[in-house]
Formats: structure tokens, sequence, C-alpha cells
């Protein structure tokens, strides 16, 4: 039979159809081979080059928690496995030398690093050197930019930098922010091109801003973050047109993706080769439409993608060979630095770009503005544990790390983790959310304990190596925001007393009145000289009482058997950078004891008005609240109102359909809170402060004070459980509203730092199509937000990151808190709906928080919002001890500064980092906290002496830094590129420190500007007691 079939097959042929015939001779010549892929492509100049460009984006937490993602467990919620990823993407790449990968989340990656055989570790040192695997962006998550602070954004890129460089030797060039909800300012001068990046990639940006660009072709432009600064800290940004996923047309190749696979064995059936070039050739012709110069980048990844690298990396490879062969463009394995280096060297000038890209939105009504508030419990803990850390640090720095004993590593990564674009945002599942603050309670416990035995320390003795184990036990209450301190909380009889230390992180002295909740009311306070102090007793309100009893039952499972039934309040005096200490007794004669709040209900008659406030601010309150503000010193005096609303939250199921939820605010209509029954309000009036108490309805309540030393007003408002029964989710705000002519205008700060100007309805960069009238005016603020005339500021303050705006001229509004019950839609999968359990009965979320308000005269306001702003940032760190008798201060030290007693930090400087490292070499970074302009005597160079600053201690060597102190800085300088600009808006001469002469360790800063340094002491000398 096969002889015949032989014989016969050439007369059969004869009678097959042309094309048959040839596939038939195609298929006989076709012998099935090894292919040899030509990846080696490099730039060909004069051709369309298309970067392709492999990476995932690995979410450091959001649908699953960050350790949930590294192991690839809880896969019903989402099949992610951080670990597959890295795990195969060795392989991959060793299989053929021009593939190339980057990896941006540190944190992800340091997990799999400690777990790799030194074999595997060296394999991937060798693939790191040779620029097959590239870090970029290297901070430990790609951290948000709205909701973020940026002593915050710095310190977690630092912790990924540093890592970098002392395990790599490596320093990432590019900023790879690529998911996060908008961007700032900060982001792209401070945590750009102040870290020594090149570039900064990113994609989210207003849909009307982004179609204009695509028109202009200017979605890669000059940023340039500061007016400070100016074009010493400009960036080169690029702003992917779609997103950062592969181009449309079908290219995404994970194993289970459904995009057609480049089939180039003719054997087998499908065989597409020129198709799929054309696929290509195509989405990269649409790319380069809108793109400048003949560079453009595919962005090859998403999501936790590469678990199988290999299956990417297959087709990419069949990409760059069949692309080539064909000619119309070239196609290369490349990295986000190899294009930035390509954009470069095309020596254009780019349009440029000032301000930030916020708010942002992706659909008519959909802006991305209600993260800006989303979980504000979260919002509050991480920056009450940010100004921990920093406090702790210096403590560690002090305390020399004798012995091994506990750190502030676990707490440093936690807070870093907690900066995550699905962390403090709050835009993650219930359970991840659970999951970040857990990881910030246990850093904080074990910081804590470092923080105490360090006080201990430095009251206990002269001689620092003698303190291995003080007997001094101090104990701390981080609960005091629900009114709950145990250490407080003690029966003061038979000659105890309350020990009361106070820690001041800032480098300037401090004066402040402090509240601990105490269960007598007849006390007195002295300080460390023994002198009386002034103070006051305050009752504890029933809003207050009712939330420490749920909220200690339901966080510590614990039904305290004491209840504190006061406030007791004092003023303090602390010096820079060090501590100074009180007691509290029980009041033996009388006359010399607390004095007790008058306390008196205000209800009846319009007419009915009342004055509080014992210092210069005083304010006029009627039945409905605050009138009135007038301070007798600056003489500012304005009618001042503020109210509640609510917006109710869009169910999505209306034109356009369009949730309100945890990333999105969409309002369906707003609504004023008044009070259902007319509840009088209470004021407290004392020596130290004035309380006034508002019931404004059955959730929401508010003291407002005001301090007889101070000359603003500190609002804490307890906020919740929002009620829903009725089936509609609400976002409380307030409103604080002037007669002041503010023409649509008001400003915000970027990450706590530069305040940007915003206007009403109005974007610098294009003419908007206003759809969300409330929504599309809503900014970050997690410094301040304030608004002025020809003759007055008023300013705000907030304790965490919150939304604002000024819908209204004269008036800003905060949006305090949410609680949402449809999911927005943007993945997250859950209803914004935060609740509380007692007892197996859950309640909405309470929120109890503060912000505080002034009014200046016009020019004087930045004073106040900056150094006060830096208090807010930095509370005085308290710590509790008991002693019976009086000993203590001839067994304590028991007032400290760590710097020489005559020297402080200037007003316009912070002390924003000073961390002892590894090698014994000290990290130390300094802030000037005015922009140009900003204030008259503050706006200028500002100097600090670093011999008066560590007075015990000789400084051998002194070294600039990168922001992220991992590099020098004239390295950084020498390396970075410097961008041409098309249209340069005038550029005013850059005001910046000189070097520091290591003789004389002066240290110039310049406004905005923060200065890194290493140092290194030479021999250390014992602690001296501080001098009063
Ligand atoms: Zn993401």
């Amino acid at each position: 039979m096969a002889m015949a079939m032989a014989i016969a097959t050439p007369s059969r042929l004869r009678h097959l159809p042309f094309f048959l015939l040839l596939l038939f001779v195609f298929f006989l010549v076709a012998e099935p081979k090894y292919i040899a892929y030509n990846t080696s492509q490099g730039i060909v100049p004069g051709k369309l080059n298309v970067h392709l460009v492999p990476h995932t984006h690995d979410d450091v937490g959001w649908l699953k928690t960050i350790d949930q993602y590294y192991v690839g467990s809880n896969n019903s919620i989402q099949g992610a496995c951080v670990q597959n990823v890295l795990d195969s993407l060795v392989p991959a790449l060793l299989k053929d030398k021009n593939r190339k990968f980057i990896y941006v989340e540190q944190a992800f990656f340091q997990r799999w690093w400690r777990q790799q055989s030194d074999a595997v570790k060296k394999v991937v040192k060798e693939l790191v050197d040779s620029g097959q695997l590239e870090f970029i962006n290297g901070g430990m998550c790609m951290h948000d930019e709205a909701t973020v602070h940026y002593i915050d954004m710095i310190d977690q890129t630092t912790l990924g930098h540093r890592f970098l460089k002392e395990e790599f030797g490596q320093i990432p060039r590019i900023g790879w922010q690529i998911d996060p909800f908008g961007h700032s300012a900060v982001q792209a001068y401070l945590l750009g091109a102040e870290v020594g990046f090149d570039a900064f990639y990113f994609f989210r940006m207003d849909y009307q801003d982004k179609e204009k660009r695509k028109e202009l072709k200017k979605l890669e432009v000059v940023w340039r973050g500061s007016r400070s600064l100016g074009s010493s800290a400009d960036i080169f940004s690029g702003i992917f047109p779609k997103n950062y996923e592969p181009p449309p047309g079908g290219f995404y190749f994970e194993v289970d993706d459904t995009s057609p696979l480049l089939q180039d064995d003719p054997l087998l059936f499908d065989y597409n080769v020129e198709e799929r070039v054309n696929d290509f050739v195509a989405a990269a012709v649409s790319q380069a439409n809108i793109t400048r110069t003949n560079h453009i980048m595919f962005t090859m990844g998403t999501d936790f993608k590469y678990q199988y690298a290999e299956t990417w990396f297959r087709q990419m490879d069949k990409f760059i060979h069949y692309v080539n062969k064909d000619g119309r463009v070239n196609a290369l394995y490349s990295t986000p630095s190899i294009y930035t280096d390509a954009k470069y060297a095309a020596n254009e000038s780019w349009p440029i770009k000032t301000d930030d890209f916020f708010p942002y939105a992706d659909k008519p009504n959909a802006y991305w503005t209600g993260y800006f508030t989303s979980r504000p419990a979260l919002k509050g803990y991480v920056r009450l544990m940010s100004a921990y850390y920093l406090a702790a640090r210096q403590l560690e720095f002090l305390k020399e790390k004798i012995g091994s004993g506990p750190t502030t590593a676990s707490l440093a990564e936690a807070l870093a983790v907690a900066q995550h674009h699905d962390a403090v945002t709050g835009t993650e599942k219930q359970h991840v959310a659970n999951d970040y603050a857990k990881r910030l309670s246990i850093g904080y416990v074990e910081a804590e304990k470092l923080v105490e035995s360090t006080l201990a320390c430095l009251t206990e003795s002269v001689n620092k190596s003698a303190c291995v184990n003080p007997s001094t036990q101090f104990g701390q209450c981080p609960l005091l925001n629900i009114s709950y301190c145990p250490s407080s909380e003690i029966e003061l009889s038979g000659g105890k007393s309350l020990v009361v230390l106070v820690y001041n992180s800032l480098g300037w002295k401090r004066e402040d009145v402090i509240r601990i909740p105490v269960i007598s009311e007849s006390l007195v306070v002295h300080d460390s000289e023994g002198r009386e102090v002034e103070s006051q007793i305050l009752p504890l309100v029933k809003a207050s009482i009712n939330m420490r009893s749920q909220y200690v039952k339901a966080y510590l499972g614990i039904s305290p058997s004491i209840a504190p039934k006061f406030w007791l309040a004092f003023p303090v005096s602390v010096p820079p950078f060090g501590f100074n200490t009180y007691f509290v007794s029980s009041a033996k004669q009388p006359g010399s004891v607390s004095a007790i709040s008058t306390l008196y209900p205000l209800k009846g008659s319009k007419s009915n008005n009342i004055e509080v406030g014992q210092g210069h601010l005083k304010l006029l309150y009627d039945v409905h609240g605050v009138s009135h503000y007038f301070d007798r010193r600056s003489l500012v005096n304005m009618n001042v109102k503020q109210t509640y609303s609510f917006y109710a939250g869009d169910n999505g199921s209306g034109a356009d359909p369009q949730a309100s939820g945890a990333y999105i605010f969409r309002p369906n209509g707003t609504f004023p809170i008044k009070s259902e029954r007319q509840e009088p309000l209470t004021i407290m009036q004392g020596p130290i402060l004035d309380e006034v108490h508002q019931q404004i309805n059955p959730w929401i309540y508010q003291i407002t004070r005001t301090y007889k030393g101070k000359e603003h007003i500190e609002t804490e408002f307890i906020v919740g459980p929002i009620p829903v029964e009725d089936g509609i989710g609400k976002e409380v705000a307030t409103q604080i509203t002037t007669t002041m002519g503010t023409n649509k205008t008001f400003y915000t700060d970027s990450n706590g730092r530069d305040f940007i100007k915003r206007i009403r309805d109005y974007r610098s960069d294009w003419d908007i199509q206003v759809n969300q009238p409330a929504a599309g005016n809503y900014y970050p603020i997690n410094l301040g937000i304030y608004i002025k005339d020809n003759s007055t500021e008023l300013s705000i303050l907030v304790d965490r990151s919150v939304g604002g705006t000024s819908l209204l001229d004269g008036q800003v509004e905060l949006m305090l808190h949410r609680r949402l019950l449809y999911d927005d839609g943007r993945g997250v999968g859950e209803a914004l709906n935060e609740t509380v359990c007692v007892d197996g009965t859950c309640a909405g979320l309470i929120i109890q928080g503060k912000y505080y308000l002034k009014l200046d005269p016009i020019g004087e306001g930045a004073r106040w919002r900056r150094s006060f702003g830096q208090e807010i940032y930095s509370p005085l760190l308290i710590a509790f001890s008991e002693q019976d008798g009086g000993n203590w201060a001839s067994s304590h030290i028991s007032k400290f500064s760590a710097m020489d007693p005559s020297y402080s930090l200037p007003d316009n400087v912070a002390l924003i980092t000073l961390q002892a490292l590894e090698d014994g070499s000290v990290l130390l970074r300094l802030a000037h906290l005015y922009e140009v302009g900003e204030d008259k005597d503050f706006s200028q160079m500002a100097t600090v002496e670093l011999k008066k600053m560590f007075p015990d201690k000789k400084i051998s060597k002194i070294t600039e830094m990168s922001l992220s102190a991992n590099q020098e800085r004239t390295a950084m300088e020498k390396k970075r590129l410097k961008w041409k600009v098309e249209d340069s808006p005038g550029s005013e001469a850059t005001v910046r420190g000189g070097p520091v002469d290591p003789s004389k360790l002066i240290v110039e800063l310049g406004p905005m500007e923060i200065r890194t340094f290493i140092i290194k002491f030479n021999y250390i000398f014992f602690l001296k007691k501080f001098d009063p």
C-alpha cells in the first residue's frame, strides 16, 4: 500500500488547486526546527523605536494582604503570587541575555531576597549588574501621592533605596508611579528630582487633560514642581497614553490571557506571523502619532503578571524577531532608563508643566476625590505613627543602640508599606486595612519599648554607658484620643505622684498645653524646678466616655474597671530636641489646686451671646454656634459661621452609573445637618482654656477650644456612627464661612509641603468642562488649606490627610468622614462601610479628629501654617511614671536638651530625620519650611549650626547625600540629566545653601530646600544635664 501511494502521488498533485500545492511544498521544505530569535536589536536611528518594557505591578496590599500576595494564598479573591513572579523571572532572564525586566516594589523583593540561596543571589546580582534586571522607583512600595506626607514619602523611599545600595550597589534612576490616583508636585520635584531620578512615568490624569495632551503631543513634559527650587528641580515626566498595560491590539501573554499568540511554527495550525506583525506595527504607529521623537514605550505587563515569566518573554522574543525582519518599525527589549536616555539623546525641547495633576477623573462623573478622606481612622493612625517614628528614631540615636534591644525597624517597615497607593488611601478591602493597622501596631509596640527604655536611661544617669537595664518604668498612652490612659488614671494618695515626661522632637523650644485623663479633681501640678504650674480640670463629657468604653472593649477586649472623670490640662514648656518633667499630685492645701472649669449651658434666644477665650483670641457664640472671631492683638475681626452637611453618596443606579465609593466622590445632593432638637451649648471656662461643646446632632459632637496662650481655634470632632438605615451612604463635611471676597481662589498643600493655588472650576492646563461642581473641586490636604482677601487670611490645618475645597467665596470645606453602601467599580469590590463590633453588635465607625483654624492679617498667615503646622505633625510625646515622695529630682534628670542649652533651630527649619545607621554613622535631614515669597522674614536663607546641635559629639566627617541618602549629592548632580524646555515661564534665581565647610559645620538652607547628610562622629562624650 505504501508503494502504490508513492507512485500515485505525483499524478494526484496535478489536480490540486494551485494554492494548496504551494502550501504543500511549503510544508515539505519547512523542517520542524529550533528558531534562534534575534532579540539583540538596539536602538536604530531614523526608525520608530518601540521600547518593550517588561514589568509587573505588584500592589503591596489591596484585595489581599501583602503577605497573601507574596505567598500566593487567598487566591479565591485574586489569583496573584509575587513569589511566582520573582522565581520564574530568573530562569527566563538567564535564557536570553537580551531579555530585560524592571522590578519596583522593594517590600516584595526583600521578602523574596531573604529566602534565596547564595547561588540564586549570585545569579541575580549578575542579572542586575548586566542591566537585565533593573530596580526602578525603588521604595518599599509605590506610594500614594495625595494622602501621604512628604516625610513618609522620603522615609519609605530611603528604606528601599538604601537596601538596593547596600545589597546591589544600585541607584535607581527612574520614578515609576504608574498607578497612584493623580500626581503631586512634591512627587515630581522632591521624590523625583531631589532623589536623583532622571525621569518619572505615570498615567493617571484627568481624562479631559489627557485628550488635549494627545492632540498636542504633550504627554511628555518637563515638570517644574517647585516654585522655590525652580528649574534646578525639573524632571522629565512621561504620561502613558492609555494605562500601564500593553498597547491595544492583544498583547497580554499571561498563561491564561486571551490575546492571540504569535504562532510561527508552520507545522502547526493558525500560523499568524504576518497578522501579528501587522497588529504590532499598527499599535506602534498609533502611539507614535501622539508622541514626540521616534521613541515610544510599550509597557508589557500589568498587575501581578509574569507569574510564569516565560510566557511573556517567549512572545516578545518572537515579536522582536519578526517585527525587525519586517523592518517597518524597530522593536527592542528596553527599560525606562534606556527609553529615557533615548528621549534625552533626541535633544528636544519639551513642554513645561507646573503645579500638579489633581484631581484625577477618569470619566465625566468619576472624580477620584473620595479617597482623600476614605478611612479617616487609618489616615489618622498613619500620621500619628509617622510622628512617633520620627521621635523614636531620635531617641534611638540618643540611646546609641546600647545592647541589642527593641528598635524602630518594624515600625519603619509597617509605615513604609502603609504609604502604598491602596493603603493610607483607604482603597483596600477591609481585611487588608486591618492588616496595615496591625503591622503599625506591632511596630509601635516595639518602638514604644525603645522609647521608654531610652527615656529611662536619659533620666536616670549622666553615665549612659551604664544604662542597660534602667529601673525607671515609663508608660505611654497611644489611645489618648479616646480618653484611655491607664498610666495617668491612677489613685494619687499617700504621697504618690504622677510623673509626666514631655518629649519634644522639634528643634525649637515649645510651649503647649497637654491634657491627660485623671480620676480625681483635686490635683496640683509642679514643674521640674518644683514650681507650681497653673492647671485646669475639665469634666469628661458623655460623648468621650461612650467612645472610650466602646472602643477600649472593641480594640483591647477589656472593660476597664476605673473610668476617668476629668481631663487635667496644664501648660508645658519643653526645650528643643529634649524633654521636661511635670509632677501631678493630690492637692493637700486648699487653694493650690487645679481650677475647676466653670460649666454652664447656653440656650434660649438669639440675643443670648457669650464670649469665650482667655487670651487675645475672643470668640462670640450664640445658640447656633460660633458667630464672631476677634483677635485683640492682630485686630482681625470677622463674622464666622461653622456648619455641617452631608453629601448623599450616589448609589450608581442613575444616568451615567457611577456610585460614590472608596475611590470616587460622586454625590447625589448635599444636605445641611441641623440639630434635630435644639441642644444647648455647654461652655467650660478656666484659666488655661475654654471649651465649647456642641451636640450637633445625635451622631456629631464637637468641642471647640481656645487656649490662653494661643491665637487659634482647635476643633475636635467626633463623627459617627453615620446612620445609613435609610439606604443612603453619607459623606460628612464641615464648612467655615466668612464674608471674605476670595474670588474662587484657595490654596492647598502638596503632601504637607508647598501650597498650590486652586481656582474653582478652573484648570491652568486646559478649559475644564465642569460636570461635578463639588467632587471636581476637591483637593487633597495634608497640612492645610487657606483662603485670603485684601486684608485677611483664613487658614485651616489638619491632623491627618482629608479632602477639602472652597465651593463658595469666603468658605472652606473639609470632608471629615465617609460611610457608603456601594462599590464604586474600580476594583476593590467592597462598599466603604467601616464598622466596629462589640459583643457581636456592629455599628458604623466613629471618627475623632481635630482641625485648627486661624485668621491673620494678610501676609502673616504663613508663620502659623508653617510653625504650628510642624507642631501638629510632631505632637509632644508624653510618657508617664510614678514616684513615692518627692525624690525624683534628686535621682533623675528632669529637664534635658540634646542640643547646646543656648541653641535652638531657626523658626524656619525643621529637623525631619535623625537616625542612627547600622555602621554607627547618622542620617540627618533638615528642611526649610517656607517657600520663596511666603513670609518676609522666614522665606530667607536659614542656617543651622551642627556643632551646637550636637554639643557632646565631635563630627569627624559630613557628607551631603541625595534625598534618599543612596549617593553623594555632588555625584547625583553631575549625573542627572538636564532637560530643555520649550517655553520657560521665566526662571527666578534659585536660592540653595552652599557646601558645608567641615571646620565650621554650618548648614545653609534656601526656601523649601531639604538637605540630607551622613555624619560620622569621632568619639562620644557623656550626655550633659540640661542647665536650667
Ligand atoms: Zn496599584
